[in-house]
C-alpha cells in the first residue's frame, strides 16, 4: 500500500502518520528525515542538498527528487509507504509519478486530513505564555485552572508569540492551502484523492483512515 498523507498544519497529520506506520508496518517517508539521512550517509546527492542548505538556499527539485527516488527504491518499501511532506508541488507530483513507474510502483491512495480554516487557527492560535515564569497555555485544550492567573507561578499577565498569534498563523495557512490545492486536484483527477473530515476524535479520523486503506 503506497500512500500520501496530506493535510494543512495542526490538521493532525502527524498523530495519524503514527498510527498510520504501527498499524500497517510501512516506513513513514518525510522529507525532513530523508535529507537528514541522505546528509548523514553522505551520498551524493545528500551532499548537494547541503550544499543548498548551507547557503540557507532551498533545495532544487532535481535534488530533492533524486534523493527521494533513492529513498523509495529502499528494500523497506517493498510492502508500501507513507509520503508525508513530499510532493509540495505539482512539478514534484509528476515527477513522483515518473519516478514510482520507473520503480514499477504507483500510489494507491491520497488521503487529505480537513479541517476547516477556523478551526486550525483556533488551534493553532490558541496558544499563549505567562510573561513572569513561561509556562505554557493554550485557550482550548490547556487553560489555567483559574482564569487569568498561572497555576504555576500566579502571575496575571500573558503574551502570545509572533508564531502563534492569529495573523501569522492565517498567514502560514493562506499559504499551505494555495501551494497543496493543485497537488490535491491532480490527485482527485487520477481517482486516487479521499478526503477525510479531520475534525474529530482521533480515533474516528483513524477508523476512516482504516476504511481507505484496507479497501
Ligand atoms: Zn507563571
Amino acid at each position: 500500500m503506497n500512500l500520501i498523507l496530506m493535510g494543512l498544519p495542526g490538521a493532525g497529520k502527524g498523530t495519524q502518520a503514527e498510527r498510520i506506520i504501527d498499524g500497517y508496518g510501512i516506513p513513514h517517508i518525510s522529507t525532513g528525515d530523508m535529507f537528514r539521512a541522505a546528509m548523514k550517509n553522505q551520498t551524493a546527492l545528500g551532499l548537494e542538498a547541503k550544499s543548498y542548505i548551507d547557503k540557507g538556499e532551498l533545495v532544487p527539485d532535481d535534488v530533492t527528487n533524486g534523493i527521494v527516488k533513492e529513498r523509495l527504491a529502499e528494500p523497506d518499501t517493498e510492502k508500501g509507504f507513507l509520503l508525508d511532506g513530499f510532493p509540495r508541488t505539482l512539478d514534484q507530483a509528476e515527477a513522483l509519478d515518473k519516478m514510482l513507474t520507473e520503480l514499477n510502483k504507483k500510489i494507491d491512495a491520497v488521503i487529505d486530513i480537513h479541517v476547516e480554516e477556523d478551526v486550525l487557527i483556533e488551534r493553532l492560535a490558541g496558544r499563549f505564555m505567562c510573561k513572569n515564569c513561561g509556562a505554557t497555555y493554550h485557550k482550548i485544550f490547556n487553560p489555567p485552572t483559574e482564569e487569568g492567573t498561572c497555576d504555576r507561578c500566579g502571575g496575571h499577565e500573558f503574551y502570545q508569540r509572533e508564531d502563534d498569534k492569529p495573523e501569522t498563523v492565517k498567514n502560514r495557512l493562506t499559504v499551505n492551502i494555495k501551494s497543496s490545492a493543485p497537488i490535491l486536484a491532480y490527485y482527485k483527477e487520477k481517482n486516487v484523492l479521499h478526503t477525510i473530515d479531520g475534525n474529530r476524535e482521533i480515533d474516528e479520523v483513524f477508523s476512516d483512515v482504516k476504511t481507505i486503506i484496507d479497501n
